[in-house]
């Protein structure tokens, strides 16, 4: 079965379970690979409700580590971050993302620059979306190429619902994943949107095709927020693991996340596919 590699913990202030939990969770899913990828901090003031502190950074990456020791033989734990791309908060996010030896780093765009400040963008209603496209695609175009990150989050988070693409969506879109494929970072592929009422994965069935036809590597994703999310909606994903163009990053105990081509800044830490 294919790891999950993307799940929360309560330090994030929006999900709730504790890590045990999830552990739990996932034996009874029947996986034996997950990683915890909890919300990492910023400068401790945005969106500091949605994320933990700077200070829970270490005692997080241990918590996890104890964690896994506990479940060794049994459940391979990774422990890694979800990390938010703003523009001028480069720093802050070397600062989280060097704060340890984290098994893997996601880069997720979950805010775009706005007149107002910044604004938040995930599962907009229908017909609003079109108006933040071009700095989301943008901005996921950029987190590509940070090398920060080796996997990118719910690609087209900012959709709420099933539909086709909006005019305009897919040229950005190819552009940003044409950037990904040369920075060889994967693309993830979530479950979540499946919780919400939809019926397919972030990216959508066109957006995924896109993915493919570049050769860029896909992570399994439920993005847990409770244990019993873990590793839900993963038929989906062991369906699309029989298309001969699929490829996923694998999680294997001490050796971290697979990159299957292209550089990472932990170079070291990664092995390849
Ligand atoms: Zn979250
Ligand atoms: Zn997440």
């Amino acid at each position: 079965m294919l790891p999950d590699l993307h799940m929360h913990t309560p330090r994030c202030k929006h999900a709730q379970g504790e890590p045990e939990a999830y552990a739990q969770a996932a034996r009874a899913a029947g996986l034996t690979r997950i990683v915890f990828t909890d919300h990492a901090p910023l400068d401790d003031e945005m969106d500091r409700v949605h994320r933990m502190t700077r200070a829970e950074l270490l005692p997080y990456h241990a918590e996890i580590r104890v964690l896994a020791e506990s479940w060794r033989g049994r459940l391979e734990i990774g422990v890694g971050l979800e990390l938010d791309w703003l523009a001028g908060y480069e720093e802050w996010i070397r600062a989280a993302a060097d704060a340890a030896p984290w098994d893997l780093c996601l880069g997720s765009v979950h805010f775009v620059p706005a007149p107002a400040g910044w604004e938040f963008i995930i599962r907009r209603p229908a017909g609003t979306e079109q108006a933040i496209l071009a700095a989301y695609w943008q901005a996921w175009g950029d987190a590509a190429e940070s090398g920060f990150f080796q996997a990118l989050s719910h690609p087209d988070v900012y959709r709420s619902v099933e539909r086709d693409p909006l005019p305009g969506e897919r040229e950005l879109a190819c552009r940003a994943l044409d950037r990904a494929a040369r920075a060889g970072v994967a693309v993830e592929c979530n479950t979540s949107l499946i919780r919400k009422g939809g019926r397919t994965l972030y990216p959508a069935p066109w957006l995924l095709e896109d993915v493919l036809a570049r050769g860029i590597p896909l992570s399994s994703a439920s993005d847990a927020h409770r244990p019993e999310q873990v590793g839900s909606g993963f038929q989906l994903l062991e369906e699309l693991a029989r298309d001969p163009r699929a490829r996923f990053l694998d999680f294997r105990g001490g050796l971290g996340v697979a990159v299957a081509g292209g550089s990472h800044h932990r170079d070291t830490e990664t092995q390849r596919l």
